[in-house]
Formats: structure tokens, sequence, C-alpha cells
């Protein structure tokens, strides 16, 4: 399986980075060696002093898709989640600058714990999902997937323009502005509405 990211799908995030905001969707890729396996703490790595999180909604894939039109994209996801991409921000900003692609950043080994999943049917309406994380008790990010830039279906038809779309394949569809940086012994707990649906300690 693959990790499909959407970046800057959120326009406060946007611009608390300072980025412009997209005319399209940016989308970048993890392995699935960033998946963190249950019940496993998350180890800060060593080559970065700046590992940053991002609390996103994530798509679980259920159909084998290409050039997916908009109006389709419903059906090829099943189950909504929530997940953390863990960036190392201190070398994202060394590739930014030059020019570089992002996997050292973003690719690393555990970026991306991912929580249970929730069947699509229980949500009235995939466009205003409320979700957070907290950390350490207080809440970090508190976001809706109202605010997304550019939504669900479209993500999924842009990104299998380019990208075929497989069963089991996840998609984390951006971050709402909060992000900040991880340290040791913090709790993180991700919520979907008023449940809590994944819960790790940082080592
Ligand atoms: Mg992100």
């Amino acid at each position: 399986m693959k990790i499909i990211c959407i970046g800057r799908n959120y326009a406060e995030h946007a611009r608390e980075l300072n980025n412009p905001l997209p005319a399209k969707p940016v989308f970048f890729m993890k392995p699935d060696t960033a998946l963190l396996p249950p019940h496993n703490p998350f180890f800060l790595p060593d080559f970065s002093n700046d590992i940053h999180y991002e609390v996103e909604l994530v798509l679980r894939i259920c159909k084998h898709g290409r050039s997916i039109e908009d109006q389709y994209a419903h059906k090829y996801y099943d189950a909504i989640g929530v997940g953390i991409d863990f960036t190392a921000r201190d070398l994202q900003a060394e590739c930014k600058q030059k020019g570089l692609p992002w996997e050292v950043a973003k690719a690393f080994d555990f970026s991306a714990p991912v929580s249970k999943f929730l069947p699509k049917e229980q949500f009235t309406s995939p466009g205003n999902i409320n979700f957070g994380l907290k950390i350490n008790g207080e809440w970090r990010q508190r976001g809706n997937s109202k605010d997304m830039i550019f939504g669900f279906d479209r993500i999924i038809a842009y990104v299998s323009q380019f990208v075929t779309l497989r069963e089991g394949d996840y998609i984390f569809t951006g971050t709402p502005e909060g992000v900040g940086p991880t340290h040791i012994d913090d709790r993180f707990e991700l919520f979907i509405e008023d449940q809590l649906m994944l819960a790790f300690n940082v080592k």
C-alpha cells in the first residue's frame, strides 16, 4: 500500500508557514514503512531537532481507480480515520530552500501514525467533520473538513490523474493551523468529533 499526503490544504496553516495558497492540490508520498505499528511509541529520530506534528483526516481507499472523475470519487473511499504527518521541519526548510524533494523530511520511518477507521456511512457529511489533537491533555490543533481548500472528492480526482489508487491506500488530507514541535514524553491523543481514535507516547 502507499500513503499519499496533501500539503497546504487549509488556508490558515499555509499562512502560518508563509506558503502561498495553492491553485491545485499539492501532494507527496510516504512509504508503508512510515506507518507506526499499533501500541508502539513514536521515537524522536536523531537526524532532526525539530519534528513537527500535523494532525490530518485520513481516507482509506476501497477500490482500484485511475483518472477518477470528481462526481464518482466518493465511491473510492469507504472509511475515515485520523493520523499525524510527522515532519522534520528543519530538514524540510533546507529542502525548500534548495528546491530538493521532501522525502528526508516527510517519508521517514514511523512518520505516519494512523488511527482505526470509521465507516464513511457513520458521517452525515464528509465535508463537515471535526477533528483534533491533544498533547498532554491540551488541545493543540482543531480542524474541520469544511475548511479544506480541496475537498475529498477533488483530492481523489486530482491525485488519480497521476497515480493509480488501490484498495488499502491511505490519503492524508492536510493539516489545519496550530502545528508545532514534538517533545520527549509527550502524550498524543487524536480525535474525530468527541471520539478518541488513537493515543501514543513520544520517546
Ligand atoms: Mg501534512
